[in-house]
């Protein structure tokens, strides 16, 4: 199967368009879109002398089709600018004092799960041993009060270092941050534009986490303006993308992936969840009725080549234990606790794997976050 890793193989000899160096060694291969038969890469090109452009492409060209596959169609950006910059840094955003990793929870489509899956997540992690906090910021519909049993509490006032800030309020063990705490949900859903994400800002500002191994933020569905303040705002990690199985669903899951990816935001995605993938009623423990489709955020994980992080079945207790602020990923035993955990171990692997493509600077932040991993429970 035609993979990036494969693309990214062919180009391991290849030299800089000035002859300074391997073009990989240098960071300079910038990105791989596997488009069906097409290939895109973008590369940075460390010459402006028209045949050393010319030779650059050529090589680039001749080795994926001699290493990979001589049918392929590639496309070669060339970015010019010196590879000795150095790399620009893939988080972006004011990092959070006190905060180790920030993972960001999509959805393309609404309603797909992707609050469920970020409330079981961060109490899956806070069972670990991790410190844990969610930032709801799903203006359209914040649902973390009431899946965290929350809906009277409000964040309480702490001073930091003289300047007043807001406390989140915490619930089985995780701190939790809301929009939903400061409009009712009907008011947060008519927010638009600007004001929201003068709200998302204000909220990100002013809250003091303490030390936290992981941040979860419940974006709101879809892609949009909210979306890329958020990036700007956050040092976002990585991003976990929701979908079921279901065609329609898919299809904006694939493109939020496609948002996280594109250069100007070039979030890194650790990789997708399937939820809702079938339905066992008890009654026929051994059957499986695949209600929205089979396998389909599976495959659309292989085809766009990001990691499948696992699925999660259409569960009565996980939407009841939901609707009384109580996740599911809580119960003693069964396999809606052993689910989020498998889940919940694909992320840290997701994670882990991220420190191959990153500056050193970052990878050092990721090892530490290894590091923790294991002193607090092996995962
Ligand atoms: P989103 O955040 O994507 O809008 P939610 O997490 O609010 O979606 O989930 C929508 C509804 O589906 C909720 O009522 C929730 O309890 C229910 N739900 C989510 N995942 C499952 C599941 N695996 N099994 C049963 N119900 C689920």
């Amino acid at each position: 199967m035609l993979t990036k890793a494969k693309i990214q193989e062919a180009l391991g000899e290849i030299e800089n368009a000035s002859g300074k160096g391997l073009l990989i060694q240098s960071n300079g291969l910038r990105n791989i879109q596997i488009l069906g038969n097409e290939v895109v890469v973008d590369v940075i090109c460390d010459s402006p002398v028209l045949h050393q452009k010319k030779k650059f492409e050529v090589s680039i060209l001749q080795a994926i089709h001699a290493k990979v596959d001589v049918k392929l169609q590639v496309k070669i950006n060339l970015i010019i600018e010196s590879p000795e910059k150095p790399v620009k840094d893939q988080i972006k955003g004011k990092p959070i004092p006190g905060v180790q990793h920030v993972i960001a929870v999509a959805s393309g489509k609404g309603g797909v799960g992707k609050s469920t899956v970020t409330a079981n997540m961060a109490v899956t992690l806070s069972k670990m041993g991790f410190q844990v906090g969610i930032l709801d910021a799903d203006i359209y519909g914040p649902s973390m009060p009431l899946m965290m049993d929350l809906v009277s509490d409000r964040p309480g006032g702490i001073e930091v270092d003289g300047v007043r800030k807001m406390e989140p309020v915490e619930s089985y063990g995780v701190k939790v941050m809301s929009i939903g705490f400061f409009a009712g949900t009907d008011q947060a859903v008519v927010w638009r534009g600007p004001m929201a994400t003068k709200a998302l800002n204000q909220m990100i500002s002013e809250t003091f986490w303490g030390d936290l191994d992981f941040l979860l933020i419940d974006l709101p569905p879809g892609t949009g303006d909210i979306h890329l303040s958020m990036v700007q705002a956050l040092p976002i990690t990585g991003a976990v993308v929701v979908s079921t199985p279901q065609p329609i669903a898919l299809a904006d899951a694939r493109k939020g992936v496609g948002m996280f990816q594109m250069e100007a935001i070039n979030v890194p995605v650790l990789g997708i969840i399937e939820n809702m993938s079938y339905f066992t009623p008890d009654e026929l423990p051994e059957n499986k009725y695949y209600l929205f489709g089979k396998e389909g955020a599976q495959d659309l994980a292989n085809e766009i080549d990001v990691p499948f992080l696992g699925e999660l079945p259409i569960i009565q207790s996980i939407r009841e234990a939901s609707d009384v602020g109580h996740p599911a990923a809580l119960q003693l035993e069964g396999e809606v606790p052993l689910a989020f955990e498998k889940i919940t171990q694909n992320i840290m692997i997701a994670l882990a794997n991220r420190v191959e493509n990153l500056p050193p600077s970052e990878a050092v932040r990721i090892t530490t976050m290894a590091g923790c991993q294991t002193s607090k429970r092996e995962v």
